[in-house]
């Protein structure tokens, strides 16, 4: 009999239903007569308001209902903590709805329900709120503190007067979000005759937001049910409580019909838990040798603008776990958590260990480089040897004890495996390509399976398939396989016939989810309990029927045998259909060692549960109780912990009112809808929601070319409606000319309150998203005059309709006008380029496009016309900055021009981005020519992604002109190339990693146009 259990690698069970696209995930999911909710979010980081005026949107068509913070029980009630729990910091929970003030850009203060999300989006335009921008609080030290925890260990003062070296860094770790592909969503329904509600959508943690849910309602549990469909990924953030998963249940009972939310991937940047950002100011003493003495901390974690449910564990954790695999004879770590006005935080993958193995591995490496030791060898001389090891730091109130490990010999096989010797000579060698090599070690102890309890139940049914219950949850990482294949090895029947079920409160009574490594762990071992005892309740009751020892059965496919006398097998299994086993982890996970009690009969009701406070670990260890209590030093750890209510300071909860005076700043802003989150280029955002130029009733939704050609659709209401109910931009209305022309006309009657859209790459998703929102379209792609190629006079014309795929696909480009063609190709992908246009690139100004940056290379002019006449722009008067040209709203660019190319111009175009298609994070465009003693007689180089638009090194070009060019030559002429560059820095790359890019894209990019246009002279 074939089990596939643990090391088994059979398929996995969760993939048979995706594969075959049956998966359902909560936007595939429907309930008859389902409306749909948008959440109203603030735009400001920091205002106030005191007053929703919804009257105007409650008019129109399909608006149901709004809620505000006045509708709400109590006007709402803060959402609760899970973990890491500080009392003083709950005065700084988030409530469902703002109440008179927004602490953060995307903070909900409505909730605008609607028979389609279309129309809602459209109601909320209409909707007018008073805000009254505040101050910002952005700068982390000058920022109000919601907690602060000094944990100490060892006498710290002594072991820095003792050191011989004392190092002190800085360390700052920037903001993190997790963006899960699939984002958030709910559909909720209440049964007003049961009086009961069910919520779908739950993710990583049902059971836990039934209880926060029943909370908030002042309800029982058992009335809620909350259901988990198909996640796609959670990454620490997906399925914590937020304010929609009380909202959505609410608006539910509110009109009675089911409510579907799903959340934009805009609504999911800003309103889904951030994470990570810290500043540590870190002090390692240590003796000449590398023996560490001591290590101080004292690191402030930016929270954002509430205390969420993971708003402490963070910091906790980082705090905990940063003293890592080493020995420290002192150790004081501080953390103050404050408030800003960014998104809150929660977690995000490993969160404080992240953070915290950054810092503590950096410093040790400084300090290996300071007193010349090598990076191995000071780790090794620091380790952990005795164990179990009390790092004298806390989880969630519980001390932090190793139990057991041995680091040395890990290391040493890392060493072995990685071939850390040959590495080193890999190291010492020069790299064909200019690279510099690095190598690095770091070390990380990391905690799993945190939570003290799980919930299994194994069932047998009469035709021998087992069903395991368990309060787990599942987000895509395979814990439907993982726990099949526990239960297939320790109950001793197949994987194939084990069924996992997961996610749904009505079905599993309790369970505290999927979250820090813990489902194969707590969730497994909790499966193994069950398994055993069911198997061995099995063979105790066969073996009563068989007259046998338990000891020599065996289990079947079909039933129990006795050991090598197939005679006495029971088949089949009508008896053990009966058996129950629901089961807690009897293991100890987090909490150190539980009881194991012993399985009444079956069938089994009874829970086997173990209670924080009824654990032989708290016996054991007198000191967690005291822990809990605030501040004490412990006799047993030695660990002193204070816990300290925040100091009264900068606020922006209202306490004290001094902060938010502000009075002079009285500043009164009517919100239509939700924010524009993008920079965008001067003309984007046209029409700004507001309905200029006809009204409502000639209005075409979706772009569907309804009417003659060239004059704007009109659609009636009704189809209007059904149309409206399918859109994703904005209303917009839609011209389709045939002639510059018309087109000409077009722009100059309507001026900003409409685009030009060509290939439709960039505008269109930026519709999508609601970023932009033109009034009116002008379409161009019917304007043939706009499509041609032509060369005249050895300059060659690219209408602005030329596609990108025209570009790359041509002969004569290539051969005469290879920069083109070389830089064409980087952009996006295929279908990307069959569509987008040359002049829609340009238009759109993006300072990552490649076609600006050879345009600038080449000396390129560009054509435009508008009723006022037609202009021609060099590259450095059409390119302003960021997404912006100085084409005027009336004005239409018609064509490129490029002047002739020398057929001996070395040309180069050369960039980096993590994955081909992505926008360059650098790059460079470089043309050569030499004169007949080798000279450079002309050079260009222009830079991508260098600064707000196409920069070109005319510096690094004038070092070039008239000299020898080899390789000396070309690297002071690259650095010269970025000299006084500013690059943005932002998530993708510092301003020092793009400089350092730039300068390296340079070099390359100037070698090989070198060794083209050397080749073209031999
Ligand atoms: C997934 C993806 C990946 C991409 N990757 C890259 C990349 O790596 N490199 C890159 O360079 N681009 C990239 N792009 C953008 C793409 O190249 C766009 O096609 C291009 O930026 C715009 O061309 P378009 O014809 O589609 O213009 P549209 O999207 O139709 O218009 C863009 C803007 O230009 C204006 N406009 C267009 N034509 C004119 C005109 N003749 N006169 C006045 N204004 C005009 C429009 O009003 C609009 O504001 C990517 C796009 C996507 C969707």
């Amino acid at each position: 009999m074939e089990l596939h259990g643990i090391g088994a690698s059979p398929l996995r069970k969760e993939d048979w239903p995706l594969l075959r696209g049956e998966g359902t995930f909560i936007a595939d999911f429907k309930r008859p007569g389902m409306v749909h909710a948008l959440v109203v979010r603030s735009p400001f980081a920091h205002a106030r308001f005191s007053h929703i005026d919804g009257s105007a949107a409650m008019q129109a068509p399909g608006v149901i209902d709004l809620i505000t913070a006045a509708e709400l029980p109590d006007r709402g009630r803060p959402i609760p903590t899970r973990m890491f729990k500080d009392e003083a910091a709950n005065r700084f929970l988030q409530k469902p709805l703002a109440d008179g003030e927004v602490r953060y850009s995307g903070e909900p203060v409505a909730v605008l329900i609607a028979e389609s999300r279309y129309l809602a989006e459209d109601a909320a335009e209409l909707l007018s709120i008073d805000y009254e921008p505040l101050e910002v609080v952005l700068d982390m030290d000058d920022a109000p503190v919601a907690g602060h925890l000094v944990i100490e260990r060892g006498d710290i003062e002594a072991a820095f007067a003792q050191a011989d070296e004392v190092i002190k860094e800085e360390f700052r770790i920037q903001r993190h979000a997790a963006t899960p592909l699939e984002t958030r969503g709910l559909v909720a329904e209440f049964d007003a005759g049961a009086q009961t509600l069910t919520v779908w959508g739950a993710a990583k943690i049902p059971h836990v937001n039934r209880r926060i849910l029943a909370q908030l309602l002042g309800w029982d549990e058992s009335r809620i049910r909350l259901v988990e469909l198909h996640v796609g990924g959670g990454f620490g953030a997906r399925g914590e409580f937020y304010p929609e998963d009380f909202l959505i249940p609410f608006a539910a009972m509110r009109v009675g019909r089911p409510v579907a939310w799903i959340e934009d991937r805009e609504e999911s940047l800003r309103a889904m838990n951030h994470s990570r950002e810290q500043v540590h100011r870190v002090e390692l003493a240590l003796k000449a040798d590398g023996t560490f003495l001591g290590l101080k901390d004292t690191f402030v974690n930016n929270t954002g603008a509430y205390v969420r449910t993971h708003g402490m564990t963070v910091p906790g954790l980082s705090i905990s776990m940063l003293p890592g695999p080493y020995a420290w004879p002192a150790y004081r770590g501080e953390y103050r958590s404050v408030l800003t006005n960014k998104t809150p935080c929660g977690t995000y993958r490993s969160p404080g260990r992240f953070e915290v193995n950054f810092v503590r591995e950096r410093l040790i490496d400084i300090a290996a480089n300071r007193l010349g030791i090598d990076k191995v060898e000071i780790r090794r001389r620091n380790f952990i040897r005795e164990f179990p090891h009390d790092t004298g730091t806390l989880f969630d109130e519980h001390p932090v004890v190793y139990d057991s490990g041995d680091y040395s010999l890990l290391l040493e096989k890392a060493l072995e495996a990685f071939d850390y010797s040959g590495l080193k000579r890999w190291r010492a060698q020069r790299s064909p390509d200019g690279f510099r090599r690095g190598l690095g070690i770091a070390f990380f102890v990391e905690k799993a399976g945190p939570a003290e309890r799980e919930y299994a139940r194994v069932e047998l049914t009469g035709a021998g398939d087992v069903t395991v219950y368990t309060g787990t949850a599942s987000l895509g990482q395979g814990m439907e396989t993982t726990l099949a294949q526990v239960c297939s090895t320790h109950l001793g029947l197949p994987f194939d016939r084990v069924t996992v079920k997961h996610g749904d409160t009505a079905v599993i009574p309790e369970g505290m989810g999927s979250f820090g490594s813990r489902a194969a762990m707590m969730g497994g071992a909790a499966v193994m309990g069950a398994s055993v005892k069911l198997r061995r309740r099995l063979l105790e009751r066969a073996a009563e029927e068989l007259e046998a020892a338990p000891d020599d059965l065996v289990l079947t496919v079909d039933g129990v045998a006795v050991r090598g006398a197939p005679s006495r097998e029971r088949r089949g299994s009508i008896r053990l259909r009966a058996f129950r086993l629901p089961i807690w982890n009897p293991h100890g996970g987090s909490r150190g060692r539980h009881r194991h009690r012993r399985c009444p009969s079956p069938p089994l009701r009874r829970r086997l549960r173990h209670r924080p406070g009824d654990q032989p670990g708290d016996r054991a260890r007198p000191d967690r109780r005291r822990l809990r209590a605030g501040p004490r030093r412990s006799a047993a750890g030695g660990i002193r912990v204070r816990r300290e209510r925040p100091a009264a300071g900068r606020e922006l909860h209202g306490l004290p009112a001094a902060h938010l005076g502000g009075g002079s700043r009285h500043r009164r802003a009517h919100h239509r809808g939700r924010a524009v989150a993008a920079q965008s280029a001067w003309r984007e955002g046209g029409g700004g929601g507001r309905h200029r130029g006809g009204g409502r009733r000639d209005r075409q939704r979706g772009g569907r070319r309804a009417g003659r050609r060239g004059h704007p659709a009109s659609v009636e209401p009704e189809t209007r409606d059904r149309a409206g109910e399918r859109m994703k931009p904005a209303p917009f209305e839609y011209d389709d000319p045939r002639s510059v022309d018309e087109t000409i006309g077009l722009l100059a009657r309507y001026g900003d309150d409409c685009k030009v859209l060509a290939g439709g790459q960039s505008l269109v998703p930026l519709m999508n998203f609601r970023l932009a929102r033109p009034g009116r379209l002008v379409d161009i792609n019917g304007v043939e005059s706009l499509g041609q190629v032509k060369v005249e006079n050895g300059r060659l014309l690219l209408g602005a309709m030329v596609r990108h795929a025209h570009v790359e696909r041509s002969n004569d480009i290539a051969a005469r006008w290879p920069l083109l063609h070389d830089a064409i190709v980087w952009v996006g992908h295929s279908q990307i380029r069959n569509r987008g246009t040359v002049g829609g690139s340009v238009a759109h100004a993006d300072p990552a496009a490649e076609l600006p940056c050879a345009l600038a290379a080449l000396d390129a002019k560009f054509h435009v016309l508008s009723k006022r006449g037609p202009r021609v722009l060099r590259w450095d008067q059409i390119f302003v900055s960021e997404f912006t040209t100085s084409l005027a709203p009336d004005e239409l660019l018609t064509a490129i021009e490029v002047p002739p190319q020398d057929p001996s111009t070395g040309v180069a175009f050369v960039e980096f981005a993590r994955r081909h298609g992505d926008f360059a994070l650098g790059g460079a465009a470089v043309s050569i020519m030499l004169a007949r003693n080798g000279t450079c007689s002309d050079v260009a180089i222009a830079l991508l992604s260098a600064g707000p638009r196409p920069v070109r090194a005319e510096e690094a070009e004038r070092r070039l002109k008239g000299g020898q060019v080899d390789d000396a030559a070309i690297k002071r002429a690259s650095a010269a190339a970025v000299q006084g560059l500013h690059p943005t820095s932002d998530l993708h790359g510092s301003r020092e990693y793009r400089v350092k890019l730039l300068q390296v894209m340079t070099e390359r990019a100037l070698t090989k146009a070198l060794q083209r246009a050397t080749r073209w002279a031999a």
